[in-house]
C-alpha cells in the first residue's frame, strides 16, 4: 500500500505541551489525567478513540489525524514494504507523528498479533506455537516467552499484542487448535503467566477469544456454511464457565489490559448469539462479575457479522460492552455511524465515556503520552542470540516422546543418520501459521535453523532425501520428519479445501521406505495430533508441534543434550472418527492419553533435584523433602532407571504430595517432578490411560496428592 513506510525524520523526541494541557502533566495521577482529557473531548474525538483501523487500509497516512483514530493494527502479517525491525519502527512512528498533530495530541496505540514471538517481523525470534508451550508444562518459561516477545515488540515501537489466545481447544479439527495451550482448562489457566511476561515489560496483552472459541461444534455455523472456526458453541452455562471461562477469570486476576471477544456464537439452548453482541457475557460477567477494568477490543470486522444493518451492528456491539472496534477498513463509516447513534440517543454518552476512559487509562499507564515513539536503542533486541536461546529451550521442552522402543532415542552423536520427510528442512513449515504472513507459508521465509541443519551439526554423517528416494543403505538410523503445512484460522479447519488429519501420501511413503530399511524415529511437526496409523515398524515417535525458528531445540533432546520432558496438551486420537476426544470423556480410548510423554532422564535424579529445591521452603516443604528420602535411595532403583519397588516409591511420593498440597510455598515445579515419577511408573504399567490423563489434570489444578493417587491406581 505504501503507507507509512517513510521514516519520520521530523519526529520530535519529546512531546511538547504547547497548550499547557493538565493531562500532559506526567506527575498527576492517571485517573485525574484521564478525567481532564475526557472533559475536553468532542464526540468526534471520542468516537475516534474507539476506532481501530488496519494500517494497510488507510487511504493516506494523514487519515490518522483526519479521522482522529485511536488505534491502528497490522492484521495478519501486514508489514511495511521492507520487512525489517527498523522499517517497522519507522512505520509506527510515522503514524504516531500524525496522532501528535491532532488538537489533543492523544497518542495512537498500535497493535499486532505477536502470538509466538514477534512473528510478523523477518528475523524475529519465533517461539513454538501455544500447543508446544502447553506441552512444556512450564508456566515460568511461558512467562519468559512473554517477556522476550514484549522486548522485541517494543523494540519496533509497538505497545500492544493481541495475545495470548486462552482458547481451550476441544476439537483437533479446528484450524486454531495450535493457538491453544491445551484441551484442559486447568492447563490453559496455568499458562496465563504469559500475560505478566508481556505486561511487566511494557506491552499490553489481550486475552482472546472471549469466550468459547475452542468449543464450537464441528460443522456448525450461523450462515449455513460448513465450518468449525467462528461457529457455534452449544453448551450449558455451567459447562461454558467451567471449561472456557476459567482461563479468562485468571487473566482478569492478573490484570490483563484488553480482552477480545470471539467471532463465534454461544447457544445455551435458546438459539445462537454472536459473542460480539453478548451483553450478558461481556457487560455482566466480564466487566461486572469478574471485574475487568481494561478495554474490550472487537475482532477483525466481527461486528459486521451481527445480524442487522450497520447502525444496528454498531449500537448492538457498543451497548454489549465493546470499547474499541477493529473495523478495520470502514473507519470513516464507523466513526460517523457511532456519532449518529449517540446523537440519536441509541448509544448513551455515558457508555461512550466509559469506553474512552478505559482506553485512555491504558494509554496513560503505558506512558505513551510521554514516550510515544520507538526506542531505537532497542532494535538489536529483535532476534538476538539471547532471545533465540530461550526459544530453543522452549522448543526442546515442548518435544513429547510418544514411543521409544528399544531406547532408540536419544541418538548417538557418532550415528550415521538418514533424514527424510516434508518437514525436515523447512523453516516455514516448522513455524506454521501466523509467521511473516497471516497464513504462514512453506520455505525459508525468515532466518532460523531447520531440523535438518540441526541434525547435520550433530551427527557423524547425514544423508538427506526429502522423499527417501536416495540410497537407503549404510545408515544406523532414520529420522523422518512429517506433518502439516502452514494455515491459520478457518483455513485450517478439517474439511476446508480438502484438509485432513492424515499424513500426506509423500510422508507416508517416506516413513514406509525409511522405517522398512532401518531403525527409525518419526518426528511429527504439526499443530495438532494426526492420524499415525500402524506404528509397529516405527521404533520412536516424537510430537514436535510447531517449534518455530529454532530447529536446534528439536535436535537437543533427539541427541540427548537435554532429556525429553514434554507431555501431551491434547489427547492423541487413534482415528479421526473419535473426534472430539478430551480428558474426562466417558468412553476414553486414545492412542496416547492427555498428559502422556516418555522421559529420557532418570526419575531418581529428578526427585533428587526436587528434594534439594524444597530446602528453601516452609516447614511443610521441608517435611515433604524428608518424605521423599526413601525414594531417593539407590536400592529402590534398577539400572535402567525404573523403580525396583514401585509401591514403596509411590507411597513416598504420595506422602510428599500431601505435604506439598498443604504447603504455602509455590511448589508447582517440584510437584511436577514428584508427579512425573509416579507417571513414569504408571506409563510402564500401561493400564488405565484415562486415570493418567485425569492425573495430569489434577496436577495442573494444583492437587498433587490426587494426581499421585490416580497414577498409583493406574499402575495397578
Ligand atoms: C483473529 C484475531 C486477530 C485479528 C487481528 C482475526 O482474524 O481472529 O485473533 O487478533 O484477526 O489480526
Amino acid at each position: 500500500s505504501g503507507t507509512g513506510t517513510r521514516p519520520p525524520a521530523e519526529a520530535p523526541a519529546i512531546v511538547i505541551n504547547a497548550h499547557g494541557f493538565r493531562y500532559l502533566n506526567a506527575r498527576l495521577p492517571v485517573k485525574k489525567r484521564v478525567a481532564d482529557l475526557l472533559r475536553r473531548m468532542t464526540l468526534e474525538e471520542k468516537a475516534g478513540q474507539m476506532t481501530q483501523a488496519e494500517r494497510g487500509a488507510l487511504a493516506k497516512q494523514s487519515d490518522v489525524a483526519t479521522y482522529l483514530l485511536g488505534s491502528l493494527l497490522s492484521g495478519g502479517g501486514s508489514a511495511p514494504a521492507q520487512n525489517t525491525p527498523r522499517a517497522w519502527a519507522d512505520m509506527v512512528d510515522a503514524f504516531q507523528l500524525q496522532a501528535q498533530r491532532t488538537r489533543l495530541q492523544v497518542p495512537l496505540i498500535y497493535g499486532v498479533d505477536a502470538v509466538h514471538g514477534h512473528n510478523n517481523v523477518a528475523g524475529a525470534t519465533i517461539f513454538p506455537h501455544n500447543v508446544g508451550m502447553g506441552a512444556t508444562r512450564d508456566p515460568a518459561l511461558v512467562e519468559q516467552q512473554g517477556k522476550i516477545t514484549a522486548r522485541e515488540v517494543k523494540a519496533t515501537g509497538i505497545p500492544w499484542d493481541f495475545a495470548p489466545c486462552l482458547c481451550v481447544s476441544r476439537d483437533d479439527r479446528w484450524g486454531r487448535a495450535y493457538e491453544s495451550f491445551g484441551e484442559d482448562p486447568a492447563l490453559v489457566t496455568r499458562m496465563a503467566t504469559i500475560i505478566d511476561g508481556l505486561q511487566q515489560n511494557g506491552v499490553l496483552a489481550t486475552a482472546k477469544h472471549y469466550v468459547g472459541d475452542g468449543g464450537t461444534a464441528y460443522g456448525s455455523s450461523t450462515n449455513g456454511d460448513f465450518t468449525i472456526d467462528q461457529g457455534i458453541t452449544r453448551t450449558s452455562r455451567e459447562e461454558l464457565e467451567a471449561i472456557h471461562l476459567a482461563p479468562f477469570t485468571e487473566a482478569v486476576k492478573r490484570g490483563v489490559a484488553t480482552v477480545m471477544p470471539s467471532f463465534s456464537s454461544v447457544d445455551f439452548g435458546a438459539g445462537p448469539l454472536k459473542m460480539h453482541a453478548h451483553g450478558e457475557l461481556l457487560n455482566n460477567v466480564l466487566k461486572g462479575r469478574l471485574g475487568f477494568k481494561g478495554f474490550v477490543i472487537s475482532d477483525w470486522q466481527a461486528i459486521d457479522q451481527i445480524p442487522g444493518d450497520y447502525p444496528s451492528d454498531v449500537r448492538t456491539s457498543v451497548n454489549a460492552g465493546l470499547d474499541m472496534i477493529m473495523v478495520p477498513y470502514a473507519y470513516p463509516a464507523f466513526t460517523s455511524t457511532l456519532k449518529a447513534e449517540v446523537e440519536a440517543g441509541r448509544v448513551t454518552m455515558k457508555r461512550v465515556d466509559d469506553a474512552v476512559t478505559r482506553i485512555l487509562m491504558q494509554k496513560f499507564r503505558l506512558g505513551l503520552f510521554e514516550r510515544p515513539y520507538a526506542d531505537r536503542s532497542r532494535i538489536g533486541d529483535v532476534g538476538s542470540a539471547a532471545h533465540r536461546a530461550v526459544a530453543r529451550t522452549a522448543a526442546a521442552k515442548s518435544q513429547v516422546l510418544l514411543k521409544n522402543a528399544d531406547g532408540l532415542l536419544p541418538l548417538r552423536r557418532d550415528a550415521r543418520v538418514y533424514v527424510a520427510g516434508s518437514n525436515a528442512d523447512d523453516i516455514g513449515n516448522q513455524s506454521g501459521g501466523w509467521t511473516i504472513s497471516w497464513q504462514g507459508s512453506s520455505g525459508p521465509i525468515t532466518p532460523g535453523t531447520t531440523i535438518l541443519s540441526a541434525i547435520r551439526s550433530r551427527a557423524a554423517g547425514v544423508t538427506y532425501s526429502r522423499d527417501a528416494s536416495a540410497g537407503l543403505a549404510g545408515h544406523d538410523v532414520g529420522v523422518v520428519v512429517v506433518g502439516e503445512t502452514p494455515y491459520a484460522e478457518g483455513q485450517g479447519d478439517v474439511g476446508r479445501a480438502g484438509r485432513t488429519l492424515d499424513l500426506s501420501a509423500a510422508d507416508r511413503a517416506a516413513v514406509e521406505r525409511v522405517c522398512g530399511a532401518m531403525k527409525c524415529a518419526v518426528l511429527v511437526v504439526s499443530g495438532r495430533p494426526m492420524v499415525l496409523g500402524d506404528l509397529s515398524g516405527v521404533e520412536a515417535v516424537v510430537a514436535s508441534w510447531l517449534p518455530g525458528t529454532e530447529g536446534d531445540g528439536v535436535a537437543d533432546p533427539l541427541f540427548g543434550a537435554v532429556p525429553y520432558t514434554g507431555r501431551l496438551p491434547f489427547t492423541w486420537f487413534r482415528s479421526a472418527e473419535q473426534l472430539p476426544i478430551n480428558v474426562g470423556d466417558a468412553a476414553y480410548d486414545p492412542l496416547f492419553p492427555y498428559g502422556w510423554g516418555l522421559r529420557t532422564d532418570r526419575g531418581q535424579d529428578r526427585l533428587k533435584a526436587a528434594g534439594a529445591g524444597l530446602g528453601a521452603g516452609d516447614n511443610l516443604s521441608k517435611a515433604a523433602a524428608a518424605a521423599l528420602t526413601p525414594a531417593l535411595h539407590d536400592r529402590n532403583w534398577n539400572a535402567d532407571g525404573s523403580a525396583r519397588d514401585p509401591r514403596a516409591v509411590l507411597s513416598a511420593l504420595g506422602t510428599a504430595a500431601s505435604l506439598l498440597d498443604r504447603s504455602k510455598s509455590d511448589a508447582y515445579a517440584v510437584g511436577d517432578a514428584v508427579v512425573s515419577v509416579a507417571r513414569d511408573i504408571a506409563q510402564r504399567a500401561g493400564k488405565r490411560p484415562d486415570l493418567q490423563a485425569a492425573a495430569d489434570h489434577e496436577l495442573a489444578a494444583g492437587n498433587l496428592r490426587k494426581a499421585v493417587d490416580l497414577l498409583a491406581q493406574s499402575a495397578g
